[in-house]
């Protein structure tokens, strides 16, 4: 065990630091030491970013969707398509979708994939809500969006036999999401090309 070079406040914060995605503990230690050292242009600020988002945000009662206000500023968005829902494992994927600006509709976070071994069924998945979506007369199509991983793309077959009664066409993306490929991590043209050359499931 390493010793200790810091009062319990510090490290403290140095290892709720570590434990976010691509910080490991060295990186935790340089951040916390660059927001000790920017007390007042960052530490103060980012300190008040995260307790307004403690007490702001909130998950969508629509779609999944995490936000400050409800319904989420997408599904509050008059201008989107009411046509398409596309449906996505979790909040990081509409973000990567939006990023790339090729798709103006709603969106559906399932809130992960089905993974049996783990313990999660559908029941686990907001599938329920996105099937009562599916079945309102301005939605036509619903896209799947899930990751081309063995869990994404059984999942997406499961969603497609829960939407069999919705009278929508259900579509995928296009091969050139590489497989094993997570959305997240793709650049903008993949993406977009992925979504302009989509398939029927
Ligand atoms: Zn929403």
């Amino acid at each position: 065990m390493s010793k200790k070079i810091a009062g319990p406040e510090i490290e403290r914060l140095v290892q709720l630091l570590a434990r976010l995605p691509g910080l490991g503990p060295r990186s935790a230690r340089k951040a916390a030491l660059a927001l000790i050292k920017r007390r007042h242009d960052l530490l103060i600020p980012l300190a008040e970013a995260i307790q307004t988002a403690v007490d702001r945000i909130v998950e969508c009662p629509t779609c999944g969707n995490v936000d400050t206000v409800s319904p989420c500023t997408i599904c509050q968005d008059g201008r989107r398509d009411p046509s398409l829902i596309v449906v996505v494992e979790e909040v990081g994927d509409l973000w990567a979708l939006e990023r790339a600006q090729v798709v103006n509709a709603r969106y559906h976070v399932l809130g992960g994939h089905l993974s049996p071994l783990d313990g999660i069924g559908p029941d686990k998945l907001n599938i329920g809500s996105l099937v009562t979506r599916a079945h309102a007369d301005e939605v036509k199509e619903v896209l799947l969006a899930l990751n081309a991983t063995v869990e994404g793309q059984s999942t997406a077959h499961y969603v497609t036999g829960e939407l069999a009664s919705a009278g929508v066409i259900v579509t995928r993306l296009a091969q050139g999401v590489p497989m094993g490929g997570e959305l997240d991590y793709l650049d903008e043209g993949t993406l977009a090309a992925a979504i302009k050359a989509r398939k029927h499931m």
